[in-house]
């Protein structure tokens, strides 16, 4: 869609990257870092400024009992993914996908020789039932491939949501690789659980983080996994052989915005908010029905409820060539099953490119209906 968007000229709310928010200090810290190095290899497993600072990030915020030892830093939670499938995934085993899924998930465990094996959420509330999820657990069951805050849903899984994750961990003995990229993007006042603090989680979690996410650069492709030491030494073999390391500079000024940009967090917050507002109430007054959205900077706009009767690729593509605005079908986040009457709009943009993409909505509104 990113490229379809530049064809077009249009505005794209397709690909989840903000056009605002990373704080200056932060760049500050990475530009000193470039020039004053090392800019040579760095240890695999990450600078160990960077390991501490995650590790007392996550003290500090939710305190994780962790330390350097349970870090591995990679590039990007996209590999820290890869590295934890590559690490946990045997050939045949199968591995639960709570759809929609982001989608390197299912091509990754393929890869890894495993079998993705998908539950389906459903709109609008997108809620973890315990019986879908016992129903596809089996023998040849390894691995909970699981997503808090979710991408495309908009929303943090409710205390009972995990509960029925982590029974469903414990009784069957399985790991959980939680990607938990976006627990800063939280709005409207929630708090962030790990599920690696339910009880009995700690040892069977593989918890992801993206400074990408943190500090709205996503370019930068800062990740890491944090994990009983045993198990981030199992991704941590599996990370030399994908990537290695990461540069040294940004993990540096990562390490920079973990220790002091606490404080970053509450504006970046609200900033996101204002912005989810923004967008929700232009694209309902264009006369969209728009699903809530309290975490990650995505809602989901739901073409059927808004009177518009083509499934959501064919609206993405008539959108995005002819009314000027990227969308993602949410089709794209499911292997089966998917529901077709849903696209993804990225509201973390400022308000001129908001007010650009709702406009040019209404206008795909009007040709599509
Ligand atoms: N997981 C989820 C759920 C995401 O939304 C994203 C980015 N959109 C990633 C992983 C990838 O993060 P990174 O850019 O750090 O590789």
């Amino acid at each position: 869609m990113s490229a379809l968007a530049i064809r077009h000229s249009a505005v794209n709310l397709g690909q989840g990257f903000p056009d605002f928010g990373w704080p200056d200090e932060i760049l500050a810290a990475a530009s000193r870092a470039l020039v004053d190095g090392p800019n040579q290899y760095p240890p695999s497993r990450g600078i160990p400024a960077l390991r501490d600072a995650i590790a007392a990030h996550y003290r500090r915020h939710y305190a994780l009992d962790v330390a350097a030892e349970s870090v591995c830093v990679t590039s990007g939670a996209t590999e820290a993914l890869g590295a934890a499938i590559l690490a946990t995934v045997q050939p045949g085993d199968e591995i639960v996908l709570l759809a929609p899924a982001y989608d390197s998930y299912a091509p990754m465990v393929r890869r890894a020789g495993g079998v993705p094996v998908e539950v389906a959420l459903r709109p609008p509330h997108w809620r973890i039932e315990a019986e879908p999820l016992e129903r596809v657990i089996g023998p040849k069951t390894r691995a909970i491939l699981f997503n808090n805050p979710h991408n495309p849903a908009g929303r943090q899984f409710g205390r009972d949501e995990l509960e029925i994750v982590a029974d469903a961990a414990r009784r069957h003995d399985l790991i959980v690789i939680s990607d938990e990229v976006w627990e800063h993007v939280l709005l409207d006042g929630q708090q962030f659980v790990p599920l690696s603090t339910l009880p009995g989680m700690e040892g069977r979690t593989i918890k992801i983080g993206s400074a990408g996410k943190i500090f709205s650069l996503t370019g930068w492709k800062v990740g890491w996994i944090v994990a009983a030491p045993e198990l981030t030494s199992v991704v941590a073999r599996a990370h030399q052989f994908l990537t290695f390391s990461t540069a040294p500079n940004l993990q540096a000024a990562v390490a920079f915005g973990l220790d002091t940009g606490d404080p970053w967090v509450a504006p970046m917050r609200a900033r996101f908010a204002r912005a989810r507002d923004r967008m929700t109430s232009g694209l309902r007054e264009a006369g969209f029905a728009v699903l809530d959205a309290a975490s990650t900077y995505f809602l989901c706009v739901d073409l059927e409820a808004s009177g518009i009767a083509i499934d959501d690729e064919s609206f993405a593509n008539a959108a995005v060539e002819k009314a000027g605005v990227a969308v993602v079908p949410l089709s794209a986040f499911f292997e089966r099953d998917a529901p077709r009457h849903l696209v993804r709009l990225c509201f973390g943009k400022k308000d001129e490119t908001i007010d650009a993409g709702i406009a040019a909505m209404a206008r795909a509104k009007e040709l599509l209906s």
